[in-house]
């Protein structure tokens, strides 16, 4: 348990002022809450590829300035009277869709659909401070078994991961091939196997990550060495697999996802792209009945499921894997930038307190 011994009034946060220009440091108030929110101490706060698409203009912010982040884990602080669930010195983790909770979309549990949905970390201020206020379901209760980087982290590309999991209906002993094996894909693997799948491929260009996809046990498939389509059909004695995700974002390994299939199968696209993917409709999809799926964002019903997988080991990021920065501007600046050629599996965080 760790509050505040005095009602702080401001706080240090990090905030994009400018697109394409340094994050700088800033002192502002410490956020009011509302009766349905909870103002959360931040202990971690992943520094994600998408925030430094957001800092480059690449994805359009139209408010500045905004404080980024939005792989947040940390302590409530305070909650309103409305918020039942977390209560003050919990260690919680964040889900980054602050939606109405009311509309019809939120009701039926899409709430990445909400007509009002606010992506924290871009369309209002995120972790990047010591203190974020959100709408108080957006508090999970993290376990103690796990570090809050771990519980910053997962909130995003695991999350996302298991929800194409999902979304692709992925079946005991169904095969699966995934596409790109960065943080989702790494994500996507050990979930896949939680799962209870078949056989794993994995296909890259990266010889370090496919020769990290066979030391977990899954066949690589190096898509440099010729179709990457080809290979999987070969190695699955001309069947395909049943289901594959792409989380790479290039209309030619959309299309290869599409391609790889078995009959019945399920591509789930999650890799963000501007490209066209071009299939064959009948030899591709009608022909074998399979099924092409997008997948954007991921629910909060599927956060507890999350959050019990890291809790009892299944799913688990390499310590070597994290590199820890401070809440500072000079160093935050250093990793966006890193990120712009980022080929490895290093992911930074910023970690604040203990
Ligand atoms: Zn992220
Ligand atoms: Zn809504």
């Amino acid at each position: 348990m760790r509050l505040s011994r005095k009602r702080r009034t401001t706080m240090r946060a990090v905030r994009l002022n400018q697109i394409a220009k340094p994050l700088e440091e800033a002192e502002v108030p410490v956020p009011n809450i509302g009766p349905s929110d909870a103002l959360i101490r931040v202990a971690a706060c992943g520094i994600c590829h998408s925030d430094e698409h957001y800092h480059a203009g690449i994805s359009r912010i139209d408010r500045l300035p905004v404080t980024l982040g939005h792989e947040i884990a940390g302590w409530i602080e305070k909650v309103g009277d409305e918020v039942k669930h977390v209560a003050p010195g919990d260690r919680v983790c964040v889900h980054y869709l602050a939606h109405c909770g009311t509309c019809e979309f939120c009701i039926r549990g899409f709430e990445q659909f909400c007509g009002t949905v606010e992506m924290i970390g871009k369309h209002r201020d995120g972790g990047y401070a010591e203190f974020i206020k959100v709408p108080g379901r957006n508090a999970f209760p993290l376990p103690d078994e796990i570090p809050f980087e771990i519980g910053a982290i997962m909130m995003c590309s695991s999350a996302t991961a298991l929800h194409a999991l999902n979304k692709a209906r992925l079946k005991p002993g169904e095969t699966i091939a995934i596409f790109g094996f960065g943080g989702l894909g790494f994500s996507a693997l050990q979930l896949a196997r939680t799962l209870q799948c078949g056989q794993v491929y994995v296909v890259d260009i990266n010889p370090a990550k496919l020769a990290s996809a066979k030391m977990l046990e899954a066949i690589p498939i190096d898509a440099t060495k010729g179709n990457p389509v080809e290979q999987i059909v070969e190695e699955t004695n001309g069947k395909g697999v049943n289901v594959s995700v792409e989380l790479i974002g290039l209309g030619t390994t959309m299309q290869q996802a599409v391609q790889c299939l078995a009959p019945l199968g399920r591509a789930a696209l999650v890799g963000l792209t501007s490209e066209s993917m071009s299939i064959f409709p009948y030899t591709d999809l009608i022909n074998k009945e399979v099924e092409i799926i997008g997948v954007s964002d991921h629910l909060s019903t599927e956060i507890p499921t999350l959050i019990e997988f890291a809790r009892s080991g299944k799913l688990h990021f390499p310590p070597d894997a994290l590199r820890f920065v401070a809440l500072d501007a000079e160093q935050i600046n250093a990793s966006l930038n890193a990120l712009q050629n980022s080929i490895d599996h290093i992911r930074s965080v910023i970690k604040i307190g203990s």
